[in-house]
């Protein structure tokens, strides 16, 4: 038996990294394929359904797999800080893996709007905080311009090494199956994960996309090689319907949802996405916050699964998928659950308001309490 090290260490061959390179690594990866078979008998269908819980990740969501690549990169070219706008979950992360290479960070998040465990982690991670009065987009324009600023590396998606990354997630799931599924749904804001998630299909199953998630593709990811497996995915990409630019065909100015995470207007991989729904045969689709809501509930009262509302969205756009005919019977299907539920406790308690009961302190009050409820 071998101790599980990360996921540059179990998928080296297939990543840009060298020997001799010290690799920044909180052990992410190796995460969960979670079967829901609760929904899934619930939907009907003869679907198989299962969960990559992404949330299970050292910082709690799947932007640990990309920083693990980015962070060792940029110590390997011997940055001193690292800087990304967030939603939460890159600023979360960042901060984590740059306190472990012993060098800085910086984080623009958004003017409220953040959830307050991500906001934690950054803050005890180290991170200099910059709340920024504007959305993530305005956050993200700003990084860009600090490209030049100094021994910095921008550690947002559009960093090619995130998505190297972010590709083993797909790795994972055909490893676990030892198949690729019929379907992958994923919740997409920035639109780098879906776009990590073709490039890692593509790379197992021996094809080329027709856009490769970076210039440098051809040298890092193998798609020549003996495949590992014999199909690709349909991939369905879930957008919130008020920030939902994949949907409109353009940037969208004001974004507004509750999930936070994916609370973006002007996806930076908007080639690579398209190119992975176009090229699979898949759909973008949106959900309203109350379906979004509803799907974090049901995920935690049916499956005991606590995820936070942007990954929610994904299980919620499937199961809608599957009841209108459009993922199809007999299917296997992977939906990406992004991050924890714990991310944002504040949503978690709001929506379930009315749920504690209020209970002197007697044995028989709360014995007639339980017995009303059995
Ligand atoms: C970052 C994030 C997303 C969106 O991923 P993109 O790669 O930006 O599309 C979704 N859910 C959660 C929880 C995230 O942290």
């Amino acid at each position: 038996m071998s101790h599980y090290l990360g996921l540059i260490e179990r998928y080296r061959d297939r990543l840009p990294v060298t020997p001799g390179m010290r690799i920044i690594s909180l052990v992410e990866g190796d995460t969960p394929l979670v079967p829901l078979d609760n929904l899934a008998r619930a939907a009907g269908h003869d679907v198989k359904i299962y969960a990559k819980f992404e949330g299970l990740n050292p910082t709690g969501s799947f932007k640990d797999r990309g920083m693990t690549m980015a962070v060792t990169q940029a110590v390997h070219e011997g940055t001193q800080a690292v800087i990304c706008a967030s939603t939460g979950n890159t600023s979360a992360s960042a901060a984590a893996y740059a306190a472990r290479a012993g060098i800085r960070s910086f984080v623009l998040i958004p003017d409220g709007k953040i959830a307050l465990g991500k906001l934690a982690q950054a803050m005890i991670q180290g991170a200099v905080v910059i709340q920024i009065q504007g959305n993530f987009d305005d956050g993200m324009r700003i990084v860009k311009d600090m490209a030049d600023a100094g021994p910095l590396a921008i550690v947002n998606s559009i960093n090619p090494y995130r998505l190297q990354g972010q590709k083993t997630a797909a790795f994972e799931i055909v490893d676990a199956l030892g198949r690729a599924p019929d379907y992958h749904c994923i919740p997409v804001g920035n639109a780098g994960n879906i776009s990590a998630y073709w490039t890692g299909f593509s790379e197992y199953a021996g094809v080329r996309p027709a856009t490769a998630a970076c210039a440098w593709c051809d040298d890092v990811c193998r798609f020549e090689r003996p495949a590992v497996c014999a199909s690709r995915p349909v991939m369905v990409g879930y957008q919130a319907a008020g920030a939902a630019p994949f949907l409109r065909g353009g940037p969208v100015a004001d974004p507004e949802t509750v999930a936070t995470a994916i609370r973006i207007g002007n996806p930076q991989s908007w080639d690579l996405a398209w190119a992975a729904v176009r090229e699979s045969g898949g759909w973008f689709a949106e959900l309203t916050d109350e379906e979004i809501l509803a799907t974090q509930k049901l995920l935690a009262e049916r499956e005991g699964v606590f995820c936070e509302p942007a990954s929610a969205i994904s299980v919620g756009g499937m199961l809608r998928d599957i009841e209108a005919g459009r993922i199809k019977s007999g299917s296997v299907i992977t939906c990406t659950l992004t991050g924890h539920g714990l991310k944002d406790p504040d949503t978690a308690i709001r929506q379930s308001q009315g749920q504690v009961l209020q209970i002197r302190a007697e044995s028989d009050l709360v014995k007639r309490a339980i017995l009303d409820r059995l």
